[in-house]
């Protein structure tokens, strides 16, 4: 056939009455198909021009479908599930904590339905947000009072700004961390309007330290637990009970920055000790501050509890109201408290802790599993082998620690020179399935830890999709 026969483009409207484009127009709405097909048919019409198209490439049933694909495409939600086989189990980037199936319900009344946010059911009178979870914090904690904003670097904003503005906050220098994120103590401190006073030196911090820098223009002591990184060697540190009686015979407030904080001793579970809120209460800390979805298990949130008249003057700051949080969150957040009621059963119903406390045995057995069906999809090029690995906590706690794990490792069996490329393609193809599937680049390998596969099946599923690029 010669191309001097001219072809023609449907026209829109013909394409719009078409029968092949009736589902289109029922499940995106006119406006959006009838944009997705002027689009397509303005990019087709240089090639329908100069004759590189064939009639069968311009066909109505051609142009709807090619129309679909890409409304599907724009249709897909940007916020993704995916599989966190990274290793670390609370993953900043990938949303940290998985609530407990009572918090989803939670949430879901909470979307769904008007609810007591801040109306008193008791007296019919207007309510307080944190009252909602006062009462679990106090039996969890001993803490006299609490309010809640939108994470922790909010609390330790708001609870600087509130006790210590104009004035001096004496910290020892071995606590002016960086969380990550931009978040250093120093410049927090700064935008809360507390003059930085900082005592001691990196290593070692002396009770007579924090003594001397104390006088009339100071406002607070603060303490920040140094959870993203160790001090190991020659190191001094006031205990937290001797620098609360410092703080107090000069009629200051001692903060403690937990971070992750705990609610209960880890060491139960086998997990690396990690402060409790309630020993750091115990130990005379004023306002102790920590996250919601670290080491808690729960939404994002910042928890700031301690002393009743001490909250009373955080509530009162304008700031509070531009931190607070949601409905959701803390319809997320007593239901995870809740949990916390019963300790026994806590590692059974809170996804964090069953995940972090999940045997190696178990995460072994499920590698050996996986690794010759992984084997196949990947072919001749990859060894697949099933090998113990090293996780971590994450969200800055415990950084030394390590939780043992095991791991679907894959080595590409080409030369040095080719390692990496083919290591960056595994990747990539594993990044654009379905859910994607998220590892770690390591010793001349993708590392794909389990601890974190639960649906195993679904992952199965998609495997066939897997295609790498050599
Ligand atoms: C993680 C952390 C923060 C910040 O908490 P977010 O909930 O992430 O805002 C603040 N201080 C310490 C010591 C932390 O570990």
């Amino acid at each position: 056939m010669s191309s001097s026969v001219a072809l023609r483009l449907p026209s829109i409207d013909g394409l719009l009455r078409h029968p092949a484009c009736a589902p289109l127009a029922e499940r995106y709405g006119r406006d959006l198909l009838l944009t997705g097909l002027r689009q397509l048919l303005d990019e087709l019409r240089p090639d329908v021009l100069s004759g590189q198209l064939a009639a069968v490439e311009i066909g109505p049933e051609v142009l709807a479908g090619r129309v679909g694909e890409r409304l599907a495409q724009q249709q897909r939600s940007q916020v993704r599930r995916v599989f966190n086989l990274t290793g670390t189990v609370l993953h900043t980037n990938l949303g940290r904590a998985l609530l407990p199936e009572e918090a989803i319900e939670a949430v879901e009344m909470a979307a769904r339905y008007p609810l007591n946010l801040e109306f008193d059911l008791a007296s019919g009178k207007r309510g307080d947000r944190d009252d909602l979870i006062e009462g679990l914090i106090r039996e969890l904690t001993g803490a006299e009072a609490v309010t809640v904003v939108n994470n922790n670097a909010a609390a330790v904003l708001l609870t600087l700004n509130s006790l210590g503005a104009r004035k001096e906050g004496i910290i020892s220098r071995g606590e002016l961390i960086e969380i990550g994120g931009a978040f250093r103590i120093p410049d927090i401190m700064a935008r809360a309007g507390v003059r930085l006073h900082e005592v001691g030196t990196t290593n070692r911090t002396h009770a007579r330290d924090y003594q001397a820098a104390i006088g009339p223009r100071s406002g607070l002591i603060m303490r920040v637990h140094a959870s993203n990184y160790s001090i190991e060697g020659f190191t001094a540190r006031v205990a937290t009970a001797e620098l609360a009686e410092l703080a107090h015979a000069h009629g200051l407030p001692l903060l403690e920055d937990l971070g992750s904080g705990s609610l209960l001793d880890l060491t139960r579970w086998g997990l690396p000790a990690e402060p409790t809120v309630r020993q750091a209460l115990l130990d005379g800390a004023d306002i102790v501050t920590f996250s919601g979805d670290k080491l808690l298990g729960g939404p994002q949130a910042g928890l700031i509890v301690g002393r009743k008249e001490l909250i009373a003057k955080i509530k009162k700051n304008p700031l509070k109201r531009a931190l607070r949080v949601d409905k959701l969150t803390l319809a997320a957040l007593e239901a995870v408290l809740g949990l916390y009621r019963d300790p026994d059963r806590l590692a059974e119903r809170l996804p964090s802790l069953r995940l972090l406390t999940r045997p190696q045995a178990d995460i072994h057995a499920q590698a050996l599993r996986l690794q010759p069906l992984l084997a196949d999809v990947l072919g001749e090029v990859w060894q697949v082998s099933a090998v113990e690995a090293l996780g971590m906590i994450g969200s800055g706690s415990q950084p030394v620690a390590r939780l043992p794990s095991a791991a679907l490792c894959c080595r590409p069996q080409v030369s040095k020179r080719w390692r990496g490329r083919y290591l960056l393609n595994l990747e990539a193809a594993l990044r654009g399935l379905p859910i994607p599937v998220l590892g770690r680049i390591g010793d001349d390998a993708l590392w794909l830890d389990l601890r974190q596969l639960d649906a195993e099946p679904a992952w199965l599923a998609q495997l066939p999709q897997l295609q790498v690029d050599p």
